[in-house]
Order: structure tokens, then sequence, then C-alpha cells
């Protein structure tokens, strides 16, 4: 018995043909465990066979654990020859679903190949290759249980898929022109345009300056061509989104090095068959529209994955705009009628095709990060080609399921020690994306074959998956607070099941005290976790008001410290606010009327930033705090920092953030306006308040080890700047790779410290 991923993946063609190679007799089965095999055959045969089992087996299998069940020796000659059995379904699942995965070298010779039958062929796959999980139905893996199951292989398909020796045997969705699926172009009203030359046609509308939608593996992508500055402008106001960057597919390297700086291990990672969005650097003069992405010196680029994306890429352009098919905060659109009805309004055409989505995945987006000499890719949105695979430790546990954060939701369950963190779901406040999550955990306990045993959940009293999981009634409840999950979240994939030091900054999370936290200096463990540390409070003017208009928090930090001697200071920020809305504020924050404390460390970045004049008012959760890095010129390397104050308070080590924001508008007022400067010192000066609150932790706790959580270490420049500092100090540091620092990690690290509170 071989478990793993196992299924979809050629795995039973494999053993076919190293029993043959091995002289072995007998047979291979698919079954909900794995993969199952009898042989019989010589000694030496035999173990050489296990050992090709372990070194030789396909590209996308992964092979976890190799199951002897019974062994017996003489003679019996059972069998002839060696044979693939039909697959059953048992009871107990115990394999693993593959992810999708990008079209594979071979596929794409054969799509280019003129003599090939399926040249251009859109939806060619083979065994190591194509959708997998987006449109897997049920288990065991099987074309009957996947949205491939309405179309009927042909005689050549049906050859292929029956020979053993053939690569697409038992590809479960092999397809062709004869009997496949099939493309066709239709208008925003949903006629049909073309349904031969479809490739041709769509790609000379993108030429012309038309914007498609273009249905992928988990969802529909929209398209345009990011050289033409008019009709990026349309796709942004269509889109009712002014500045976030838009998403760029390439078709091979060569064609990113021409607008991107690409590493040796960017290039990787651009390859990998997981294909995510890699966030890279711009190089200074290129040809694209500036509008692509306005305020950031940062690309999120991919590879194309589909055959589809090469039909439309190759020789035709460097590079198009592939930006997720949804309305704004709605999760992406997977279904042809839905595509019609929603992005018509922003499509001028819609590239669709009858095979169906089971399940919707957005793109990955993942970064590489530079410590030293080793490169670690830290993975910031999980989607495609990552789910569902799970992260796993040697625990085995009762199975959970937790149900994350409000904002950027994930759902994790577990199988024992195999956690599975759901894709990407979206911000819970939309209604459709609460579907969406009820949707993901039944998909998950099918497929999975579980059935929790509790369910962990957030504190937040107004986070709506809390509110409605305490109208259940079958299953425990367990609150995990925000920044303790955050801290979990890392450790789990540090492998660090001890007391460590966590430091964890974000925009906002429910704290034991009914505050909004978010500049955490923890110490704790899977279990338990005590608040050593963290930025004084300060108000939020309207509460998430503020989080949408940053300049509150900067006028709240100013209030603070110069009461209402504010209006005499020189700054931009107060000049370009008009009187009213300054009395109204300024009388807000005297009296506190709505206006809840945080000290989350998300707000504070919104703070300088509007107080530089940078962002004020933002679109998209984490713009004014995103522009304020990316404010750093390349070639500034000021080394300055800010005096900052440290002090005890009730046993707790506060950081007082009225006294730093003070500092940074007096260093304005001595005449420095210079944004780049200014945000490189105030970076500089987080990075020495956490190496050195670490060191007080440790005199403190004898604690060496520390973690960095929290969706502000999405920021390259102050990570690179902690580590520095904790290192000099000789601490170890542990962060972010494959489980995203921000809420898309909260699930997971809900779920491992549920499993450890009840496991006493
Ligand atoms: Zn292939
Ligand atoms: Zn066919
Ligand atoms: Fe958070």
């Amino acid at each position: 018995m071989v478990k793993g991923i196992v299924q979809g993946v050629g795995f039973r063609p494999f053993i076919y043909k190293i029993a043959l190679e091995n002289k072995l007799a007998g047979w291979v089965l698919n079954d909900s465990d794995g993969v199952t095999i009898e042989v019989e055959g010589n000694k030496e045969n035999t173990s050489h066979f296990l050992e090709d089992i372990r070194k030789k087996h396909p590209a996308l299998a992964v092979v976890n654990e190799i199951l002897i069940l019974n062994e017996e020796t003489g003679i019996t000659k059972k069998y002839v020859s060696f044979t693939i059995r039909e697959s059953f379904a048992k009871e107990n699942r115990q394999t693993l679903i593959a992810p999708d995965n990008n079209v594979c070298d071979d596929c794409l010779k054969e799509l280019f190949d003129k003599n090939d039958r399926r040249y251009t062929y859109p939806f060619i796959n083979c065994t190591n290759c194509g959708p997998r999980y987006s449109i897997i139905e049920d288990m065991p893996y099987d074309r009957k249980n996947t949205t491939m199951k309405q179309f009927k292989m042909c005689d050549s398909c049906n050859a292929e898929f029956t020979n053993p020796l053939n690569r697409r045997f038992h590809a479960q969705p092999n397809a062709c022109f004869e009997c496949g699926p099939k493309l066709s172009l239709v208008n925003n009203k949903g006629k049909l345009i073309v349904e031969k030359d479809v490739i041709e046609k769509s790609v000379a509308l993108l030429k012309k300056g038309k914007i498609l939608a273009v249905k992928g593996i988990g969802g529909f992508h929209l398209v345009a061509d990011p050289l033409n500055a008019k009709t990026v402008n349309v796709l942004r106001t269509r889109k009712n989104r002014k500045y976030k960057p838009l998403a760029l597919m390439s078709e091979s390297l060569d064609d990113v090095k021409t607008f991107c700086e690409v590493s040796l291990t960017d290039e990787e990672l651009l390859e990998s068959k997981e294909r995510p969005i890699i966030l890279l650097r711009k190089k200074s003069s290129v040809a694209l529209s500036k509008e692509v992405a306005p305020n950031d010196n940062y690309l999120g680029v991919m590879l194309a994955y589909t055959p589809v994306h090469y039909l439309l890429l190759k020789n035709n352009f460097k590079s198009l705009i592939f930006t997720s098919g949804n309305m704004s905060d709605e999760p992406i659109i997977f279904k042809n009628d839905d595509a019609i009805k929603y992005l018509g309004d922003i499509a001028d055409f819609l590239l669709i095709h009858d095979r169906e989505i089971y399940i919707r995945l957005d793109d990955s987006i993942a970064r590489n990060i530079e410590i030293e000499a080793e490169t670690v890719t830290q993975i910031f949105r999980r989607g495609r080609g990552y789910t569902p695979k799970p992260l796993t430790i040697s625990n085995k546990f009762e199975t959970g399921l937790a149900l994350g954060s409000e904002l950027k939701n994930t759902i994790c369950l577990n199988r024992g020690g195999d956690f599975f963190l759901s894709q990407h779901i979206g911000d819970l406040k939309n209604q459709k994306i609460y579907n969406s999550q009820k949707l993901i955990i039944e998909h998950f306990k099918k497929m999975l074959e579980i059935s929790p045993k509790f369910i962990a959940t957030d504190m937040h009293p107004g986070f709506l998956s809390t509110r409605n999981v305490f109208e259940q009634k079958d299953l425990p409840v367990i609150q995990v607070q925000h920044h303790h999950a955050h801290m979990a979240s890392c450790m789990f994939e540090n492998n660090l099941d001890e007391n460590v030091i966590g430091i964890v900054f974000d925009g906002v999370g429910y704290g034991l005290d009914g505050n909004s936290w978010g500049s955490e200096f923890l110490v704790g463990n899977y279990k338990e976790f005590k608040r050593i540390g963290h930025f004084s409070y300060f108000k939020l003017l309207g509460s998430d008001q503020a989080v949408k208009e940053p300049y509150r928090i900067a006028l709240s930090l100013l209030f603070d410290s110069y009461k209402d001697q504010y209006k005499n200071l020189n700054l931009k920020l107060i000049q370009d606010t008009d009187s009213e809305t300054l009395d109204l504020l300024y009388k807000m924050h005297a009296q506190n009327i709505n206006t809840p404390l945080s000290c989350g460390m998300g707000r504070i970045f919104d703070a300088v930033s509007s107080l530089l004049g940078i962002r004020s008012v933002i679109e998209y959760e984490g713009q004014a705090a995103i522009e304020l890095e990316q404010a750093i010129k390349v070639s500034d390397n000021y080394k300055e920092t800010l005096e900052y104050m440290i002090t005890e308070e009730n046993g707790e080590l506060i950081i007082n953030s009225q006294y730093l924001f003070k500092n940074i508008v007096e260093y304005i007022l001595k005449g420095s306006v210079d944004q780049s400067k200014i945000s490189q010192i105030f970076h500089n000066t987080i990075g020495l308040v956490v190496g050195d609150m670490a060191e007080k932790i440790r005199e403190k706790t004898k604690l060496n080890k520390v973690i960095l959580s929290g969706g502000v270490f999405q920021n390259m420049y102050l990570t690179l700047l902690c580590l520095a500092e904790l290192k000099k100090r000789n601490f170890d540091v542990y962060i972010h790779k494959n489980v995203p620092p921000n809420d898309g990690g909260i699930s997971l690290g809900q779920l491992i410290v549920a499993l450890n509170q009840r496991s006493n």
C-alpha cells in the first residue's frame, strides 16, 4: 500500500512499468486509501521494485508511506502477468488529492506541433499535468467523479487512456478536438461570436484594446493589453479599482525579463508547477502602461499555465494583464452564466468553455526574499497549485475545523498530522464569500472523509463566522486569540513546539482586554500565551472609518500630543483637511465618541503614510502602509533612527506610539519633507524597537527563539531590518514560508492551538 499523492499522477502505469522491468507478476489498484499493489517474484526483484517506487516515481507524485501489509515466502504462482485493476471506493479515505498543475512540456510540444492530432487543442493534458482539484467532485479520482464526466472519450483518446505505456494512461481529463471540451467566444450579452478560430479572433480583439474575460482553471480572469494605457484605464474604471496593482502573465522567462528584474530563484519559482503570481521588481524603463501598478515598484507576474494561455500569448504578446475576474470584494467568478451576468459590465467579450470548474480557486501569490546567502520563498496567498496539498507534522491529533479570520479568510481541517489549509476564500463580510466558505468546508469534509470533533474560531464577537458558530450545538467551540493564532501558525511551519517569543504585527485583532491589538510582543507556546508588551493605544476616530481613511489616525495621534495646538502645526495634513472635519474629529477625540482603542502596527504605518502625504484615504486593504514602504528609494540608505520610549506599566512593556509619532512630526517641522528618507528612518526605528524589546524579553524569560508573524511582515524592508537587528543580537529568528504571514494563516494557527488545548 502506497500513501501520498498517488492518484491522477500516473502512478499505476509507473507501477506497471517497473513491475515489468523487475519481472514481477500481480496487480495494482487505486482505492480511497491510496494505491494497493500485490506482486509476486523473487526477493531481489521485489526489493529492487520497492526501491524504484521511492526513487523513480512520477514528477507529480508524493510518496509519504509504503506499507507492507502481508509478506509470504515460497512459490505460489498465483499470477501469470501484471495487471492494472479497476478502482473501488472504500470507507476510510486516506489518499491525497493532487492540486491543479501547469501544462507539461510534452503536452506543450504537441500543442505547437502541426503534425500532432492535438495541434492547438486548448485542453490538452496528460497524467503529468492539467486540472485536478478544481474539477474533482468526489473520490476516488476517476473521470466519473470529475466535471469531465459529460464528455465521452473518442476511440483514439480511449486507446491512450487504456494503454499502460501511454503518457495518457488513466489521465482522467484526457480529451481531444473530437471528444473534449470546446472554446467559444461570446459578447458581453452572451451571444456567440465564433466557435472557429476562437484564439485568432480573441488575440485580434485584445490587440484592438478590448477587454476579455477568460475562463481558466479556478475561475475567470479579466485580460487586457498592458501596453495600451487607454484600455488599462477603461479596465480600472469599469472594475472600480484605481490603484491596486494588476497581475501580469507572460509566456516565457525571457518575456518577463523585458520588464522585471528576475533572479535565478525567481526563475525557479516562476517555472514551478504551482505557477504562483510572484512579486518582482519593475525595471526602471518599461513599455508597460504606468497604470498597471501606479504606486508600486513591484509587479505581480506569473507564467502561462493552461494551453489557452499559451495560445493567446505565444508570438502575440510579451505580457497580458490577467487580473481576477470578480467585482471588488466578491469571490472570483467561475461559472459561464455568472461571468456573462457580472463580468459583462467589465469585459467586452468572454472566452469561455464547457469544462465546468467544480470549486473556485484564486491564483496563489508568493515572493522570494534574500536573507544573507539564503533565499526564502514566502506564500502570501495560497490557492491554485498549492491547495489542497497538506502541511504535515508528526503528531496524531483528533480532527478539528478552524474557521479563520474575517479578512483574507481561509479554513483549516486536519486528519491526524496532515493539516489542510484551504484556498484563499476572501472577506467574509461579503455574503457570497461567506456562502463560499460554507461550500469549501463541506467539500473538504467530503474529500477527506473526516468529521471534526470541535470548531475553532476567533474571539472577535463581531465576526459573522464566530457569531454563527454558536448557533450550532453539535460541536464544542474553542475561541483562539487572533495574535496567538498568528504566532502558532508560524511556529507550526518552523516546527517549534516549545516556548518562544512571538512578535506579531498586523492591522487588527480582537484582544483579551476588548481593544484592538496588533503590535504584540508575546511569550508562549501552542497552548497558551502571555502578552509581554505592545505599542501604546491610540483612538480610531470613527472606528472602521479610520481604517479606510488613515488621516483620521494621523490626526488622532496629533491630537494626543498637541491637544488644541495642533492647528498651529505647519503640516500638509492639517492644511489639506477642511476645518469643519478637523473640528468634528477633534470633538470626537476629546469626547470619546466612537473612538475604540487600537495599537495595531498596520494602523501606525497608515498614520505615518498619511502624515507624509503618501496616502490618506485607501482603496484596498493595507494600501497606505504598502505605499509607505514603496516610497523608499532603492538608492537611499539612511541609517538614522528616531528616539523612542519604552516604559513598564502594570507588568507590560509599552512602546509609546504618541512619542514616536511626535518625533516624526518634529522631524518634518524641521524642514524635511523627503518621503523616502522619513519612511526609511521610521522603518529603521521600528527595527530597532523590535531588537530592543526582544532583548528585554530575553532578560526576563531566557528565551532565544523569536518568530515574526502578522500581515505587516509582508513588508520586505521591515522584515529584513528586523531579521538583521535580531540576528545581530544572536537570536534565532523564524519567519513564514508556506503559511501566509497575513490572516490567510489564522485558521491553521487556530487549529493547532485548539488541538493542543484539548489534548491535556
Ligand atoms: Zn502533459
Ligand atoms: Zn478524443
Ligand atoms: Fe491578523
